[in-house]
């Protein structure tokens, strides 16, 4: 039995479904703060609850045979981290503490951590791989790196195995329509793009044009949903299958799209020009982020099977599939 921290979530939601169409049994823990029930595979055990709750997760540990956890009940907005650090560290640190030590003290001695690029802060090399230094910029990336550290100190003294996956800008939801991103507020670059062609809001913006780029627009690396999925389902193979598994992998594209690329392929893929307005840059942006994924596809066969016009397209679908989101009328404002 696999449990998933923070399963109703964008990322977490289509996690449980794969696991779900591949015979695992399922159970989630999740506290709806970002995350909606509804986004839940019905065939998964769902307990609305905290993974910081020692209580609560102690219990679960007693009474389901869990072998696995997946983690992704965490905060991820780098600009709200740098507002509200207490947030971050509160969320993504001592509870990931509570739930890691929960796992020690019930020998559940396996786990996927979703950790990000943000690790790296500013890149030192157009490609980053494994090794690039970790000099997080925000307290987002260093609240996620503290958990790495974590993570492999317990290895280290308890024999916790892990796969510690550094996502990058993670897009695109499930063929299905059924399930997708449905942030509230919403600050993602391609979400925002297409609610906005969708005239939830009134324009697009692009924080900065004047970083050391081709265009001046801030560099990332987009990776589709499904794709990301995949990688956590190797991990996991090889976790069931191995005992000392202590890795870490990069999960990108490998490939860089720039803010107002990223816009235009919006527009292209939407038949409709944005009202792009130029903003100043948000703080704790690093100019360009971009992955080497070589480990994880010469080590666990993964790859990248969608392109970002893959990810746009299926994110659209999802928007107008489903313009209210999971119901609330909130969607796609600020609040
Ligand atoms: N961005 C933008 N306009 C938006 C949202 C994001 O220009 O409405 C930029 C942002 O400054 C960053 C890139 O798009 O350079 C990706 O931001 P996002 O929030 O999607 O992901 P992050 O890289 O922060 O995890």
């Amino acid at each position: 039995m696999i449990l998933v921290a923070g399963g109703a979530g964008y990322i977490g939601s289509h996690m449980v479904k794969t696991l779900i169409s591949k015979g695992f049994d399922v159970i989630v823990v999740d506290n709806l703060s970002t995350g909606y029930r509804e986004a839940v595979d019905e065939k998964a055990i769902f307990i609305e609850g905290d993974i910081g709750d020692v209580f609560l997760i102690n219990k679960v540990f007693t009474m389901f045979p869990i072998q696995i956890v997946m983690h992704f009940a965490a905060h991820g907005l780098v600009g709200e981290s740098i507002i509200n650090p207490l947030k971050y560290y509160e969320n993504n640190v001592v509870k990931t503490f509570n739930l890691l030590k929960s796992m020690i003290t019930h020998n559940v001695s396996k786990i996927i951590f979703s950790s990000t690029c943000a690790t790296y802060g500013l890149a030192e090399k157009d490609i980053l791989d494994e090794t690039a230094p970790n000099h997080p910029v925000n307290p987002y990336g260093r609240s996620k790196y503290m958990v790495e550290q974590l993570i492999t100190d317990f290895e280290a003294a308890y024999g916790l195995n892990y796969v510690i996956l550094r996502y990058f800008n993670v897009a695109g939801a499930d063929n299905s329509a059924q399930i997708g991103e449905n942030h509230i507020p919403e600050t993602h670059l391609i979400p925002n793009s297409l609610l906005h062609l969708l005239g939830r809001s009134d324009h697009i913006a692009v924080f900065g044009d004047d970083f050391p780029t081709a265009d001046g627009s801030c560099i990332r690396d987009y990776i589709h949903v499904l794709d990301l999925v995949q990688a956590h389902v190797l991990s996991l193979q090889m976790l069931l299958k191995h005992h000392s598994v202590k890795k870490i992998y990069n999960v990108g594209n490998e490939k860089g799209y720039s803010v107002k690329q990223i816009i235009s392929i919006c527009e292209k893929i939407v038949g409709k020009k944005a009202n792009i307005v130029v903003k100043e840059r948000r703080k704790g942006d690093p100019p360009s982020l971009v992955a080497s994924s070589q480990k994880i596809r010469e080590e666990l066969g993964w790859k990248a099977t969608y392109v970002l016009e893959d990810m746009v397209r299926s994110a659209w679908l999802w928007y107008t599939s489903n313009p209210d989101g999971y119901g609330s009328s909130n969607y796609g404002k600020d609040i």
